[in-house]
């Protein structure tokens, strides 16, 4: 990756259009990076993911070695610190549709990875998972995106499952109408922090390999309407699993 190529990236990130997702579509600031320099993508046929890597030379990560999502399999103990905390608080969140997911944007909450702030940009949820644990999946995948100073993420992912109940912190964002609401992204946790971590990337274009993932092992719960609505807006919008090669996926348990 050329350093301009990084450079284009890190300023992308910055402006939000990460994770999974075009610029906002009713073009406000943050999105000052518009789309006309990146190439349309989709989950299916000639601009799917088999072919994300050779849709524009912005998105040749997604051909790399360290890609995500992968299965969740095998995974071995930690023999460096892995040392999990979160920092959540009540905050607001903009809602946005970005084409691809339904997105809430926010600040001011942090994560802490093995010493290492990042702070939450913005959270985004996949139906079905995107992470499989020993080949099977979830109905969704809320994905918690952190940056640090030095533009490396940290995402922490949690499985959905179904339940008897609606989830409270599901209402409100899962319709992706265009609102700001009231957010405390804490209520995503699930009761027991175990987690598998790795070294992986964005799961959408460009890809980029600057992820560090961590996903939760117990899932929460949704309940089946909750479930039919985030997939009558994206059913499908999930990357199918990558390669582990040459990586180590570390189990933390509780
Ligand atoms: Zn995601």
């Amino acid at each position: 990756m050329s350093s301009v190529r990084l450079l284009c990236g890190m300023l992308a990130l910055a402006f939000l259009v990460v994770g999974c997702d075009d610029p906002n579509p009713d073009g406000d600031t943050e999105s000052a990076e518009s789309d006309t320099s990146t190439s349309a993508w989709s989950y299916e046929g000639q601009t799917g993911p088999e072919n994300w890597a050779s849709l524009s030379s912005e998105y040749a990560a997604c051909g790399g070695e360290q890609q995500s999502p992968i299965d969740l399999a095998d995974a071995s103990e930690p023999t460096e610190d892995a040392s999990l905390t979160t920092s959540y608080t009540t905050a607001s969140g903009d809602v946005v549709d970005t084409g691809h997911a339904i997105q809430v944007n926010t600040t001011g909450d942090t994560l802490t990875y093995d010493g290492t702030s990042y702070e939450l940009l913005q959270f985004h949820i996949h139906t079905p998972s995107e992470h499989t644990v020993e080949g099977d999946d979830y109905p969704a995948e809320i994905h918690l995106v952190h940056q640090a100073g030095n533009q490396q993420l940290a995402v922490l992912g949690i499985f959905v499952e179904e339940g008897e109940e609606a989830h409270p912190a599901l209402e409100g964002w899962i319709q992706g109408r265009d609102t700001t609401l009231s957010v405390n992204p804490g209520r995503f946790l699930p009761d027991q922090q175990s987690y598998y971590t790795y070294e992986g990337s964005l799961t959408t274009p460009p890809c980029s390999e600057i992820v560090r993932w961590v996903v939760m092992d117990q899932p929460i719960q949704a309940s089946e309407g909750q479930l039919e609505t985030l997939r009558a807006k994206h059913d499908g919008n999930a990357r199918p699993v990558q390669p582990l090669n040459d990586r180590q996926l570390v189990y933390v348990g509780p």
